[in-house]
């Protein structure tokens, strides 16, 4: 009798965000944590707002932000829009959405992808510990962190939630989409921050363009 071969476990990327808008900061992280940890596919899995949130003056709504995602990924067959967070009540929990997908995807590892900035925040997240024991957490560098700070703090935080911090390999990215709303309004260029064709489709509909004496930006 042959052996039996073992289960080849599927490697899933998830890559959340709000993506008000989606931009190549996003894109180069997903792609980098798809090289670097063998991922199948990653998916972009953007953030329902709740309702008091919605429609907000100088924001994209969530059929904006989905439509942004879903233009900036066509072209890479190894991404993959998913509308998990995008549920009927628009909000969902990070600890929340990766136990279901455990619970939905026994034979899947999910790798979740985030900025260093995420990693300061992360103990501030609801349940931390829950969502350390639920997936990988990739963590790239960002806002010119010291790269000796940035270990010690992945460090730190695998003390801290006996989970799987890993690090990805990535230049510091200096793009965000705050700065990009800030660009847009001002009237300033976007082109090669965020693919042609959501820069066209932010043109097109006019988003992001009120005049900041209208826009409060709430962080
Ligand atoms: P905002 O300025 O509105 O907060 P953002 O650029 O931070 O937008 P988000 O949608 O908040 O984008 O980010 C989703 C995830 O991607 C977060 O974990 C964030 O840390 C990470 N991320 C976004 N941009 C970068 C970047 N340039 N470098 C590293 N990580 C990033
Ligand atoms: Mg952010």
């Amino acid at each position: 009798m042959k052996p039996e071969e073992p289960e080849k476990r599927i490697r899933a990327g998830i890559m959340g965000g709000t993506f008000d808008p989606i931009h190549m900061g996003h894109l180069i992280l997903a792609e980098r944590a798809k090289e670097q940890f063998h991922l199948d596919t990653v998916y972009f899995m953007p953030a329902g707002n709740p309702p008091h949130k919605r429609n907000r003056a100088g924001r994209a709504d969530d059929e904006q932000r989905t439509e942004m995602v879903r233009l900036a990924i066509k072209s890479n067959p190894h991404f993959r829009l998913s509308l998990f967070e995008m549920n009927s009540d628009g909000f969902s929990y990070t600890y929340r959405t990766l136990e279901k997908l455990d619970r939905e995807y026994p034979d899947t590892d999910f790798y979740f992808i985030m900025g260093a900035d995420s990693l300061v925040d992360f103990d501030t997240w609801k349940e931390p510990q829950r969502i350390a024991d639920a997936a990988h957490l990739v963590v790239a560098t960002r806002n010119e962190m010291d790269p000796d700070a940035f270990d010690a703090l992945l460090q730190q935080r695998q003390a801290q939630f006996h989970g799987d911090f890993l690090r990805l390999d990535t230049p510091n990215l200096d793009i965000s989409s705050k700065h990009l709303r800030e660009m847009i309004r001002s009237g300033e260029s976007v082109r090669y921050y965020v693919p042609d064709e959501v820069r066209e489709y932010i043109e097109l509909n006019g988003i992001y363009r009120q005049t900041k004496d209208m826009v409060q930006e709430a962080q």
